[in-house]
């Protein structure tokens, strides 16, 4: 598919590109910001980040982790510019060596394509001097870094904010590292979230807060269901509603009984 949609606020664009269109969670906005790339979207839709990319010059990439919707087209955007893209020191064995997909993200995305990349630094900066900080963020994966911009008020949030309450989550998730990581985030001064899934968010800080409340809300509640005697299962059920067609699809990979297993085990 063509670009899905584009977005933008002030200099930065953002293009939304995807091969299946079941929501914000199977497509994935690239955003500009000038001559910087944040993420390099999925590589099953290189073609068309390429046709977008073919009449602007790009000075670097910022890769705010592995995971193959973003870092995909990194081995493809670096070779058209003659660049090596930044990434998260973490994440660049997986980039470059590749890793394992389950086969319903491979669909949707592509399998990775190992890239070369340098280790982004403690600090960036974009054509106008203006600084770029690279905020590690664990929780969604080990490596994830989002990218906070001090003087314009935006916040880059990688996959750590897409909403502001979640049903499901990953089996290799860690929601004790996810609460701790927005705790951090929400002492950030910004306006803005430039999220690639969910689009750009105006009031930004305060979308990252409710998604907090909401987490922490959740952890409280199950807790207090289990207290009772009730089964995790059960818990699901009351808190989230059944599993979906995702649990299933996934294998269980993604999933509702996931969120409330580890809900049980964060301290707050
Ligand atoms: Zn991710």
């Amino acid at each position: 598919m063509p670009i899905r949609n584009r977005y933008h606020h002030q200099n930065v664009e953002g293009i939304r590109v995807g091969k299946v269109d079941m929501g914000i969670n199977t497509t994935f906005i690239v955003y500009r910001i000038d001559d910087i790339l944040i993420d390099c979207g999925p590589p099953n839709q290189w073609q068309f980040v390429q046709e977008y990319l073919s009449d602007k010059s790009i000075r670097q990439v910022f890769i705010t982790h592995h995971h193959e919707d973003h870092s995909g087209n990194a081995a493809n955007i670096g070779k058209m510019f003659n660049l090596l893209p930044y990434a998260p020191a973490l994440s660049q064995k997986k980039i470059a060596e590749g890793y394992y997909v389950p086969p319903v993200q491979r669909l949707v995305w592509g399998g990775p394509i190992p890239a070369d990349t340098q280790t982004m630094p403690e600090e960036l900066s974009l054509s106008d001097g203006s600084r770029v900080i690279p905020v590690h963020t664990p929780g969604h994966a080990k490596d994830l870094t989002c990218l906070f911009l001090p003087e314009k008020g935006w916040f880059f949030s990688g996959d750590l904010y897409i909403s502001r309450s979640i049903k499901y989550f990953r089996s290799d998730e860690n929601l004790q590292q996810l609460i701790e990581s927005i705790r951090k985030v929400v002492a950030l001064d910004f306006e803005v979230i430039f999220c690639p899934h969910r689009g750009i968010v105006e009031n930004g800080k305060a979308a990252m807060t409710d998604k907090l409340n909401h987490l922490e809300a959740l952890v409280e509640q199950a807790q207090d269901l289990q207290k009772q005697g009730v089964s995790s299962k059960k818990i699901v059920k009351r808190l989230l509603g059944k599993e979906g067609m995702l649990s299933y699809l996934s294998g269980f990979n993604i999933s509702k009984i996931n969120l409330i297993e580890q809900a049980l085990k964060v301290m707050l």
